[in-house]
């Protein structure tokens, strides 16, 4: 009883990618498409963000404290 009610609830739930009423299948999204374009978002951007990478870590690092010797030699 109470859940019939509440699923005729007029709230519904709109879709984060295209804002289209969401399915209760693919919730928050209205189609399993959306709910794969959002993840490759979040995917895309995961990968966009730099962690432990530098640049030239290697000779970059050596070449600061070799500067700093070779400054002082010279
Ligand atoms: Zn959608």
């Amino acid at each position: 009883m109470t859940d019939d009610k509440r699923r005729k609830t007029r709230r519904t739930a709109r879709c984060p990618v295209c804002n289209a009423p969401a399915r209760r299948e693919t919730r928050p999204f209205c189609s399993r498409r959306c709910a794969d374009m959002d993840l490759g978002r979040w995917l895309t951007g995961a990968y966009r963000v730099p962690t432990d990478e530098r640049p030239g870590d290697g000779p970059g690092a050596e070449s600061d404290g070799d500067g700093s010797y070779s400054d002082n030699n010279a």
